[in-house]
């Protein structure tokens, strides 16, 4: 890795950080394309987030990715926001430019990437979950057109709120499994089935073979929910193609390249 002293720097901001995959995915880039360049974990709590964040800039930091618990957090300390930031109500991406910090949030693209990636066409989806991601999720899915969107959430409320907010269905948490009737996708934005989170319990029974089924859990890479779509014959997805996806625009943003996603980068990265 070529590492001067006039490197190019960004970061990955969450708390806990050491968990994150980030910074071997944007330095295996780094070293792919020969740029000056770092990319580094850095911890903060969420009581020293805005010192931390105005400090960066000073010290020639270009920006950043932002990561739990810190992503609403960000869209408010950014003097700026592009449209996605804005409409996810969260940042997961920083840009430090002439003075200003400005907020993207490019997991939108990730998961609309992802889909493209895996060929999907098709009009009806059920989201599991009504947090961030599901925002990111429901948003990517309008933003190639899916017309009948189905969130599902056991907190109820937040599920209305997101179906009213983005003009969206939602059903109750009860009914989700006989909402995966007809469905062309489901997608999990629960972190049930995560590593150390109680499993997701749902039958597929009601799910047609054809529907591709999206997890963007990537901790395991296989969550259950996956393992039986798979058992079953639907095509699947997990959060590893979301997760690589999303880096893309943040890359190009700070390092002026724009990363090609190979078959050679996920193996990198599922061999950690
Ligand atoms: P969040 O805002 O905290 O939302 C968590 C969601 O999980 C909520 O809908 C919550 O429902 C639901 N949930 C939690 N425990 C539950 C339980 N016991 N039963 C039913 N539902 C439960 O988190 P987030 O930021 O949306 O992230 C969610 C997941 O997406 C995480 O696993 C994260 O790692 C993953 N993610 C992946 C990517 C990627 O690039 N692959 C990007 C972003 C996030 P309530 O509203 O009822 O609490």
């Amino acid at each position: 890795m070529k590492i001067s002293g006039k490197a190019k720097l960004a970061f990955v901001m969450g708390c806990p950080v050491g968990h994150s995959l980030s910074p071997r995915l944007h330095n295996y880039w780094l070293e792919k394309y020969g740029i000056d360049g770092a990319y580094v974990p850095l911890e903060a709590s969420p009581r020293n987030l805005g010192s931390v964040i105005s400090a960066l800039p000073l010290m020639g930091f270009r920006g950043g990715n932002i990561t739990i618990p810190h992503k609403e957090e960000a869209l408010k300390l950014a003097g700026k926001a592009d449209e996605t930031a804005k409409k996810a109500g969260a940042a997961n991406t920083l840009v430090f430019e002439n003075g200003d910090i400005t907020a993207y949030n490019t997991d939108i693209y990730g998961f609309a990437a992802s889909l493209e990636e895996q060929g999907f066409q098709g009009d009806k989806a059920v989201v599991l979950g009504a947090g961030g991601a599901a925002r990111a999720v429901v948003l990517g899915l309008l933003a190639k057109g899916v017309k009948d969107i189905t969130v599902i959430n056991r907190t109820a409320e937040r599920a209305v709120a997101l179906s009213q907010e983005f003009g969206v269905s939602w059903a109750m948490w009860e009914n989700r499994e006989e909402a995966l009737i007809g469905a062309a996708l489901l997608v999990n934005t629960t972190s049930l089935g995560m590593v150390n989170h109680p499993p997701l319990e749902l039958g597929l029974s009601a799910l047609p073979p054809s529907a591709l089924v999206f997890d963007i859990i990537y901790n395991p890479r296989e969550t259950a929910l996956l393992a039986a779509a798979k058992a079953r014959g639907n095509k699947t997805a997990n959060g590893l193609d979301m997760l690589i996806h999303q880096a893309v625009p943040g890359f190009e943003l700070w390092f002026g390249v724009r990363p090609e996603v190979t078959p050679e980068l996920k193996t990198c990265l599922l061999s950690s």
